[in-house]
């Protein structure tokens, strides 16, 4: 009988369902083992969810959030008061002079254009310091030509990529840092690319660096996937705008729509003037009914951050003993919530995204299906049984059929459904002959 075996797969109860959701012995036994590895890492994931969710409490708390504050304004929503504390309370959390936190902003994307058209001005350049930047924002910066672009205004872009090891360039930086250089992007998460996240602490330094070339140049973070990933966020270090998506970290499953921007009074006035009108700013913008959900998820986002965390580190460490490449790998730290699996052929990415979906709360039954996405050079599978379509807080998985045949997941309201998901991802390449035990 082997002890180090994680207690909770082998409890009888749960042992039971476990059978009944069709995962086999030799499946179950193969995951306790490595649970059993990860004790400690899971730990560091509580102690900094805890300490995330203190600074959240504590946020609501300097702020006198009561039940009034949910409710729903209509109209132009002058006086809103729920909707300015709730922006207040994430002014506090990211330690920024202001924030913009609307269901106006329809989704990560366009919460990263506003602060980019908001804040740059015909003939200023954006500079991106982390290579290229996330896909959909090639259409707004005009890297793709695109009607309506930063480029149509007469804003230029100019990019310098990380180094090899994937640090920044610091040589290459600060010869692009010219007179027109108004700001800078840095983008948090790889994304869809293959090299390492950028830790704030990493960002922190750069951010030094530049302001020390230049301290007026406006330095802005995409920080998707990355919210109470660490114990700072980028805004701790002198970011001027610190910007992400509601329906992934800081939504917690639970805002239905919705986007923020934290920051400097001057960067998020400009972004508060371009969302709704010059002169109109923040005044103005119904809540909608929206803000009970972004309240109450902002407060489970540091749980629901742990639990995706969790998966994805149980998911690498599956993985790679498989025999797979996986980034980050199995001992790497995190500073984001995906987690990349190569499975080098077609079959691989389908039997995973196939094991997502089954073990979905919603849409359980579906089978998904490579199919030619707009945007996309490929086919695309998509796993993803959501509460709130496309939300990438929930479990999800996609991947392009072209190689490496990687899958890029993420997510998971809860760590039990991530783990779930994971065991039937398995359980699927097993089935389907592409992994075998022993
Ligand atoms: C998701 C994401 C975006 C865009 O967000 P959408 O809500 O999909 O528009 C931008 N940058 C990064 C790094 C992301 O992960």
């Amino acid at each position: 009988m082997n002890e180090k075996i994680d207690k909770s797969i082998s409890d009888s109860k749960n042992h039971t369902l476990y059978k009944a959701l069709g995962i086999s012995q030799e499946v179950l036994d193969f995951c306790e083992e490595i649970l059993y590895s990860l004790r400690e890492r899971f730990e560091e994931f509580d102690r900094k969810a805890e300490y995330n969710q203190l600074k959240v409490l504590k946020a609501m708390q300097e702020e006198k959030v009561s039940d009034i504050h949910f409710n729903a304004s209509c109209g132009y929503g002058y006086n809103d008061l729920g909707r300015d504390t709730l922006e207040r309370v994430y002014a506090r959390i990211f330690h920024t002079e202001d924030a913009l936190v609307r269901p106006q902003i329809t989704c990560g994307t366009h919460a990263l254009a506003l602060a980019l058209m908001s804040n740059l001005r015909p003939e200023d350049e954006l500079l991106s310091i982390s290579g290229k930047p996330y896909d959909t924002l090639e259409e707004v910066i005009g890297i793709r030509p695109s009607v309506g672009s930063l480029k149509e205004y007469g804003i230029s872009y100019a990019q310098v990529d990380l180094l090899e090891n994937g640090s920044f360039d610091r040589n290459g930086i600060k010869s692009a840092i010219h007179a027109n250089t108004k700001m800078i992007a840095i983008q948090r998460s790889k994304g869809y690319q293959t090299r390492r996240t950028l830790s704030p602490y990493e960002i922190g330094d750069i951010i030094s660096f530049v302001k020390e070339i230049n301290k007026d140049i406006i330095v802005m973070v995409d920080n998707c996937y990355g919210e109470f990933v660490e114990y700072d966020e980028p805004s701790d270090f002198g970011a001027d705008m610190t910007v992400g998506s509601l329906i992934k970290n800081p939504g917690g499953g639970l805002a239905p729509v919705g986007g923020y921007i934290a920051g400097t009074k001057k960067c998020i006035e400009n972004a508060a003037y371009r969302l709704t009108a010059p002169g109109l700013g923040k005044e103005v913008g119904a809540s909608l009914g929206m803000l009970q959900s972004f309240y109450q998820g902002l407060f489970m986002a540091p749980t629901v951050v742990a639990g995706a965390l969790k998966g994805a580190v149980f998911a690498a460490n599956v993985y790679e003993k498989l025999g797979f490449k996986v980034v980050p790998d199995a001992k790497e730290p995190r500073y984001d919530i995906i987690q990349a699996i190569e499975f080098g052929t077609p079959d691989g990415v389908i039997e995973f995204c196939k094991g997502i979906q089954s073990a979905a709360p919603v849409d359980s039954y579906v089978v998904p299906e490579p199919w030619a996405m707009p945007g996309y050079d490929s086919d695309v599978i998509m796993a993803a049984g959501a509460f709130v379509q496309g939300s990438s807080i929930e479990l999800s998985a996609d991947g392009p059929i072209k190689p490496p045949y990687a899958v890029y997941f993420q997510g998971g309201l809860t760590w039990y459904h991530a783990k779930l998901g994971i065991i039937n991802s398995l359980q699927k390449l097993t089935d389907a002959g592409i992994v075998k035990f022993g």
